[in-house]
């Protein structure tokens, strides 16, 4: 296990929850939707009405932070994203979530428009803060970073940086490093235009092999992953890496998927839950109920590739995201009432020092011993060595020509001796040669700090910092205007509570009972809220077991009709399901079935053929097909026994 610096801070500190609530659209304006939510930045609450029915109580939830419709994206990045690439950039785990209906600015607030400064999102403007720390670094302090970028969808993992993308890939875990995807691509990057070009590289890939897009990119999260290790001189003398991975996940819409419509998808997406998402929320309510001991980190991909992010070794920030449309009432509700519940989580984050599957240590050495054997290797090659020796073989060689009392064969054995020096001479400085362009290689891929890294997001630097001062700025004077709003609220309720008479003090219990009435009656409301709200859900999960059945009653005819009750029974007995990928598997199942009758002629065609024929012609297939069918079967047997 790697070793771990006790933690310094509260472990509540470790989970921050943010809201943010974008600005109408032109749509929402066209067709006159009116503004439900009301943001207060200085007291940090939301406030949504519900206008259809203005006699109930308008809701309030209040969180660390909160941004309105006209907040900038480099504010948003200041006060949420920047402590913890800081912390990221010491040690520590981090991950940002964005959490949300489709349509509420997920991709806008971890993205952004990346090509206008300004409009940029929380994962550029991390490049140009990693890169623009690593600059200012000391300058014996080594860095490794690299960054890989990976999608889930329909629980299956895709690697947006592989070569192959119609590969999918196993979860795997160790007890040394723990859960890991099994030959995800990771690239070494050296500067803040690097990660940009490898980043714009997997967008690419996510929309390779979507039939919609949007309907893609709404049901998939998306994780980008930043690892950085830092090697510096401990106080004991000796060299420590510290490592920090940064996940910037854009999550799959939150919203309540609308009913199967049974298309040709059906077999693939018989279910329109998203499981990754639904096991999320589990796992949420699971770590903050305080009664559960089981956390289901285990029962989908996101969960179990994220559980450090939730409970466990990292500091992390939600994002949720909001419309603020009245038509919205519903979603809004139930996504600020999500962010509620993950306001309660603690996490126990630590530096992690040495870690197993750091790659710094492992490139340092390696220089090290590439550093040594070139040493070695050159006296042997240096070119006036190689100089010397090419002549000693040249002279070697016209002594021997001229040599007259030698039998033929001594001397042809003489010459294939000069011609191996010769030869290995070569070699010995070709070999000299690879090493020296391995090592720069190996060099180029640790950075050194302190020294320019920013190239063209040097600009995007200079930004967030100034933002960031000016940040400073305002923090301070809403600091202040919350103290002045608090003792205005405090003089008044001191006011309030001088009674001078008995009447007054019968008038003030009044108020305050209308006031205990008044939240009894809001979280009256908020139950059945609740209520509601979980009936639907369950309304959802049954209608989803419905489909479900049914999809299996029409896979259990296709099976009972085609495939012999024995050879059913056959198949049972040797098949087993691996969870690393989620899937059932057969030994040699390549050699069965439908991928054996790929050479044969497609049926449908060869009904063409024998058009006018129809009966007859297809139960020749049928009998033909089920008797290929067996011997395949046997086949398949024979290979297994
Ligand atoms: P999601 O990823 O949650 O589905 P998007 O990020 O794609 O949503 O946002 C939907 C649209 O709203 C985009 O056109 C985006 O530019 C715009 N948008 C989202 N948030 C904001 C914001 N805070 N300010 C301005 N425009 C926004
Ligand atoms: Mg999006």
């Amino acid at each position: 296990m790697p070793s771990s610096k006790p933690e310094k801070q509260e472990a509540s500190d470790n989970v921050k929850v943010v809201v943010r609530c974008r600005p109408l659209n032109q749509k929402e304006k066209v067709m006159g939707s009116k503004q439900a939510v009301v943001v207060d930045e200085i007291r940090g609450t939301i406030t949504v009405n519900k206008l259809e029915t203005p006699h109930e109580l308008p809701k309030t939830f209040t969180f660390d932070t909160v941004f309105g419709p006209d907040s900038k994206q480099l504010d948003v990045y200041n006060l949420t994203a920047r402590p913890i690439i800081d912390s990221v950039l010491e040690g520590y785990n981090g991950t940002i979530f964005a959490y949300g209906q489709t349509g509420t600015g997920k991709t806008f607030t971890m993205e952004g428009v990346r090509a206008v400064p300004e409009l940029r999102g929380i994962i550029p403007n991390s490049f140009a803060h990693i890169f623009g720390h690593i600059a200012k670094a000391e300058g014996d302090t080594r860095f490794l970073v690299r960054v890989s970028y990976l999608e889930i969808y329909n629980e299956e993992v895709r690697d947006l940086l592989g070569k192959d993308q119609m590969q999918r890939l196993e979860v795997k875990e160790r007890p040394d490093v723990g859960v890991y995807i099994k030959d995800l691509s990771g690239y070494v990057v050296n500067n803040a235009d690097d990660m940009d070009r490898i980043m714009t590289l997997g967008h690419k890939n996510r929309s390779v092999g979507a039939t919609n897009m949007n309907e893609h990119s709404s049901r998939s999260h998306a994780i980008f992953t930043i690892t950085i290790e830092c090697s510096e001189k401990g106080v004991d003398g000796n060299q420590h890496v510290r490592m920090g991975k940064l996940h910037l996940v854009d999550l799959a819409g939150s919203e309540r998927q609308g009913k199967t419509g049974a298309t040709g998808q059906r077999l693939k997406e018989a279910t329109k839950i998203n499981l990754s998402l639904s096991t999320l929320g589990n796992v949420i309510s699971a770590l903050v109920d305080g009664k559960s001991t089981h956390v289901p980190y285990r029962n989908s991909k996101l969960t179990r590739l994220l559980q450090d992010s939730l409970g466990g070794n990292s500091k992390t920030m939600m994002c949720a995201n909001i419309g603020p449309a009245d038509y919205n009432y519903d979603e809004t509700i139930s996504t600020l009432r999500y962010a509620n519940r993950a306001k309660n989580i603690k996490n126990k984050a630590r530096i992690n020092e040495d870690p197993k599957d750091a790659l710094l240590r492992q490139f340092q050495k390696e220089i090290e011993e590439l550093k040594k054997k070139l040493e070695e290797g050159k006296k042997k090659v240096s070119p006036g060595k190689m100089v010397e020796m090419q002549a000693k073989i040249e002279e070697e060689r016209k002594a021997l020509e001229a040599k007259l009392d030698m039998e033929e064969e001594e001397r042809n054995k003489a010459r294939a001796e000069l011609e191996k020096r010769e030869k290995d001479l070569f070699k010995a400085q070709q070999e000299h040669q690879l090493l020296l362009e391995k090592l720069s290689a190996l060099e180029k891929k640790v950075i050194v700090g302190g020294v320019d890294l920013l190239a063209k997001a040097e600009e995007q630097e200079r930004l967030l910092d100034e933002s960031n001062n000016e940040l400073e700025e305002r923090r301070k004077r809403a600091e202040q205007l919350r103290k002045e709003l608090e003792e205005k609220e405090q003089e008044r309720l001191d006011i309030e509570e001088k009674y001078t008479s008995l009447q007054e003090e019968a008038q003030g219990k009044t108020k305050k009972l209308k006031k205990v009435w008044t939240m009894l009656m809001a979280a009256k409301s908020e139950m059945a809220d609740l209520r509601q709200e979980n009936s639907r859900e369950i309304e959802g999960l049954l209608e989803n077991i419905r489909q479900l059945s049914r999809e299996l009653r029409l896979q259990m005819l296709v099976i009972d009709n085609f495939t012999p009750q024995e050879y059913q029974e056959m198949i049972e007995n040797y098949v087993h399901w691996n969870e690393d990928i989620g899937e059932w598997q057969l030994k040699c199942v390549a050699y069965t079935g439908n991928n054996m009758r790929k050479q044969t002629p497609a049926p449908d065609k060869k009904e063409k053929d024998v058009s006018g024929r129809g009966m007859f012609s297809s139960n020749h297939f049928y009998l033909q097909d089920s008797f290929s069918f067996m011997t395949m079967l046997t086949h398949f047997l024979l290979l297994v026994l």
